[in-house]
């Protein structure tokens, strides 16, 4: 047998971008297969914005931001169980209104306690038929909200927080922003109606931990796919940062939202009584999360995280209103166009995805890739 000199073999099949949920669930199916895998991530972590770690006061925190997992889908679910056991857990969350601390989303207890009613589910259907505007064609996440339950609970609950949040008036924004939080008419005050809502038993990153541990992934940190990948022999990359970025931003910068996040320990056992407080029309924040609520972790003191929106700084939401999906569909083109990589996750495809629909989108792409190999190897 002769050996080809001039071709060797690639080091690595795959150069995954990223080791969030996007880049993590395909280094952890392809190694499944056989592939050789690098992983390299900018920051000095695995999980993306899902890392969690213990801070100084040994609470366990999500240094990003609350994360609460929750999904509909039996698939992602079972998947991810694979590497974690769960602690069962119902988000609930109360927003900071006319000095009181009402259910979010709205539902038949925030509307008697608010006005001070006592009105049956039936009859709050009523009464949001009677203060809903009429809407002909729900566009925007002022639409959404106006047309259900009104313009009142709407300056109340939404516009304040969206503006803040945003830096964009509701109806300058997708209606798919605000619609992410439904109106109910029981008193139900779970933040989700999933059917799986649960929390990593021991935390985000062990179950990242044992996502990569895998004799097939080799795992950089502290790295940017740019420093090394002219040094780097690999067959196909995966992408999972920002889209705009990967091109240069040769068409302008897609807008991406970013957070300051303030994170506090006070020497109490509990500072708030529910795992988050929305404040949509006072302070420069958007809500305070505390963590024990969450992870279910008993400690005599508390840690909490605020959350300040920004323009600049680390992407974190892609921002769904028109004119950026017109400058998102002209990268997509560009993206599509790259058959040696492959873009997935919320920052690369510029999608306002939960965790699980990230997993889920990992999942099918990692299928899309299997169906290539097959046809390449049949070709
Ligand atoms: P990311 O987690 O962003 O991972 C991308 C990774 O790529 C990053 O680690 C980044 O450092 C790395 N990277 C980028 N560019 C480069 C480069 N050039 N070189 C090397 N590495 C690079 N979802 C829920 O389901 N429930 C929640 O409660 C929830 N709460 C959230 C709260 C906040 C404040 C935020 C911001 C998001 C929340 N999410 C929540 C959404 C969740 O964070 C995302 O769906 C998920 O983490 C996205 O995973 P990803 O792999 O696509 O991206
Ligand atoms: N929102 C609001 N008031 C609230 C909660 C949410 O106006 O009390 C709007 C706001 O625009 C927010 C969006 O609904 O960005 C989605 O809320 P969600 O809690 O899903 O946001 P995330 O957890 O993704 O930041």
């Amino acid at each position: 047998m002769m050996t080809d000199f001039a071709t060797p073999p690639a080091a690595f099949d795959y150069l995954i971008v990223g080791a969030g949920f996007a880049g993590s669930v395909l280094a952890e199916r392809l190694a499944g297969t056989g592939a050789r895998v690098l992983i390299v991530d900018r920051r000095p972590h695995i999980g993306g914005n899902a890392y969690d770690r213990y801070d100084d006061a040994g609470i366990l925190i999500h240094p990003y931001g609350p994360h609460i997992f929750h999904t509909n889908s039996k698939d992602v679910f079972d998947y991810l169980s694979n590497f974690t056991a769960w602690r069962p857990y119902q988000h609930r969350v109360l927003a900071s209104v006319d000095g009181q601390l009402l259910p979010i989303p709205i539902n038949l207890d925030t509307v008697n306690k608010l006005y001070g009613l006592n009105l049956t589910s039936f009859q709050v259907e009523d009464f949001f038929a009677s203060v809903a505007e009429k809407v002909e064609q729900v566009r925007t996440s002022e639409d959404v909200v106006v047309g259900k339950v009104g313009r009142d609970l709407y300056n109340k609950f939404f516009r304040g927080y969206t503006r803040k949040q945003w830096g964009l008036d509701p109806s300058e924004l997708d209606a798919s922003v605000t619609a992410r939080v439904p109106t109910r008419t029981n008193r139900d005050d779970r933040y989700f109606a999933d059917t799986y809502q649960a929390m990593p038993l021991h935390g985000y990153t062990r179950m990242f931990e044992n996502m990569l541990a895998h004799p097939n992934i080799k795992v950089m940190l502290n790295t940017d796919y740019r420093e090394i990948a002219p040094l780097l022999e690999y067959r196909h990359m995966i992408y999972t940062g920002p889209v705009d970025a990967f091109f240069d931003h040769c068409y302008g910068k897609l807008p991406y939202r970013s957070l300051e996040f303030r994170h506090e320990t006070h020497d109490q056992e509990t500072f708030q009584p529910v795992g988050t407080v929305n404040y949509p029309n006072d302070y420069g924040y958007t809500r305070i999360s505390e963590f024990k609520y969450i992870t279910g972790q008993v400690a005599p003191r508390t840690s909490v995280v605020y959350e300040y929106p920004q323009a600049e700084g680390d992407p974190y939401y892609p921002v769904p209103r028109p004119e950026n999906a017109e400058l998102y569909k002209k990268y997509e083109a560009l993206a599509d166009a790259r058959e040696d990589v492959t873009f997935v996750g919320r920052l690369a495809t510029y999608r306002y995805y939960n965790m699980d629909q990230v997993v889920a989108q990992a999942l099918a792409t990692f299928r899309r890739l299997q169906e290539r190999a097959v046809v390449a190897e049949t070709q």
